[in-house]
């Protein structure tokens, strides 16, 4: 079964650990622009500091 990558539309090598996505680069690109967008909607007011202190708190173990 072939994964397709997150980020591009590149399938995702079979050894890769995270099959999320197909190289490190797409990964990191991905968490890059996603905390670049919730920075943006936090400072427009869209998202609270309640709403990113509960995110750090629910990921926690
Ligand atoms: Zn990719």
């Amino acid at each position: 079964m072939t994964r397709i990558c997150l980020y591009c539309p590149n399938p995702v090598p079979p050894s890769r650990q995270n099959p999320k996505f197909c190289c490190g680069t797409c990964r990191t690109n991905f968490h890059n622009g996603l905390r670049k967008l919730g920075e943006r909607l936090f400072n427009q007011g869209a998202v609270t500091i309640e709403q990113v202190r509960a995110e750090n708190t629910a990921t926690k173990p």
